[in-house]
Formats: structure tokens, C-alpha cells, sequence
């Protein structure tokens, strides 16, 4: 999953960045409330964790915008002031969440996983599709008992195919997902990593292959 940070301190975001990664969230920060805007515009992310206080616009202008461009993306605010007044505020202007600075580490990555799951997504916190499933704690692939340790880039790969299981994923939208907007990542790179996931399955004894579907993407099939 992709998520947007925008937060001008860069100490914060970068802290933040750290934690989300480890748990293999893709991160794309934003210093300021216009790149976050622009970045926010883009429909590319599953979260946005947004602060109030930013140079060049501050949050609540960025979320009004980006409502007013249809961007429903869930947006998880952040701010140092705690007054009920901002946090109402807030709520007006659509966000999903407020957390007020400072918090721990714990409840953030709870709300995290609480909005993501919002988005549209199935309801499971452990993607799964004919035998095998994806432990998005440990970053690994599971058959039964036995689990195989997946790269980052690899989970990410995995994780977007099984959220759109039964259709074709694009190999536009994984490149996009997975290496983002402005990335030099080539296809191919999304073949390379396509096939180390073919390995892995075939590792596992699975009943699930990863077809691909010329000039079109890739998806999921079950091997009877
Ligand atoms: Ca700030």
C-alpha cells in the first residue's frame, strides 16, 4: 500500500517514514501543503497522513481541496494543537482521523491499519487467495505452516495482486503502486519481480500462479 506524508518537519516525517516502512507501507512524502496537494491530487495513495500546520497551505486547506477534487483517499490528520475546535474543524473538512502530536507509536500504526482496511478494501488483515496468504506483520508468504520472508518490493507486488484479486492487474498501476509516479522504474522491473514471486510460490507447493496477460497486466489463478 501507498501512503502520502506531508509534514514540513522533517525529523517527524522522516520518524514517521521509518515506522510505516517496517511494517512494508510504501511512503512518498510532501514538506509543504502545495506539494502535498499536488501529490494528494494524483489518487495514487491509500492513506494520507496530513499536519495542520504546514508552510505554503496548511492542512485544512489541502483536505478542502482535495475533497473538492473528489479525492476520497482516507486523510489521518496531525497536530500539535489538541483544542476541540481544531479537531472539529478537522472532522468538518472530511478527514477520517485526528491524532494530536505527541503519540505513541503503537495507536498510530492501529489507526493506520484501521483506515487502510476503510478504503474499500476486503475487510481481512491478512490478504489471502487459494492457499496461500499474505502476513503483512512479518512480511511473508504463507502456505499452511510453512512461510517464506518476502523482499519489500516483493510484498508490495504480492499485496497489490491479492487486493485486486479476480480481476487483471495493470502493469501500470503496479509500477505506479509499488516504484510511484515519478520512479524510472522500467516494466521490466515489475517482470523481475513477478518472477521471484513465481519462485516463491512454486517454493510454497502452491495452487496459485500468477498469469500474465499480454499488453494487459497480471492476476491470480488457482490451479486446479
Ligand atoms: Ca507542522
Amino acid at each position: 500500500m501507498r501512503l502520502l506524508i506531508v509534514e514540513d518537519e522533517q525529523g517527524m516525517a522522516e520518524g514517521l517514514r521509518a515506522l510505516l516502512e517496517k511494517q512494508g507501507y510504501v511512503t512518498d512524502l510532501a514538506f509543504d501543503g502545495d506539494s502535498g496537494l499536488d501529490n494528494g491530487l494524483t489518487g495514487l495513495y491509500d492513506l494520507i497522513i496530513l499536519d495542520i500546520m504546514l508552510p505554503k497551505r496548511d492542512g485544512l486547506s489541502v483536505l478542502e481541496e482535495l475533497r473538492r477534487g473528489g479525492i476520497e483517499t482516507p486523510v489521518m490528520m496531525l497536530t500539535a494543537r489538541s483544542s476541540v475546535t481544531d479537531r472539529i474543524q478537522g472532522l468538518d473538512h472530511g478527514a477520517d482521523d485526528y491524532l494530536t502530536k505527541p503519540f505513541d507509536t503503537g495507536e498510530f500504526l492501529a489507526r493506520v491499519r484501521a483506515l487502510t482496511r476503510r478504503n474499500g478494501m476486503p475487510l481481512e488483515d491478512d490478504p489471502s487467495f487459494g492457499d496461500i496468504r499474505l502476513d503483512r506483520r512479518k512480511l511473508e508468504l504463507c502456505r499452511g505452516s510453512e512461510r517464506l520472508r518476502l523482499g519489500p518490493k516483493e510484498f508490495q507486488v504480492m499485496e497489490c495482486l491479492l487486493m485486486n484479486k479476480n480481476q487483471i492487474v495493470p502493469r501500470s498501476l503496479l509500477c505506479e503502486k509499488v516504484w510511484g509516479l515519478l520512479s524510472e522504474a522500467e516494466y521490466n522491473n515489475v517482470e523481475v519481480y513477478i518472477s521471484f514471486l513465481r519462485k516463491k510460490l512454486r517454493a510454497l507447493h502452491s495452487n496459485v500462479q500468477i498469469l500474465s496477460i499480454r499488453n494487459a497486466g497480471y492476476h491470480l489463478e488457482v490451479q486446479p
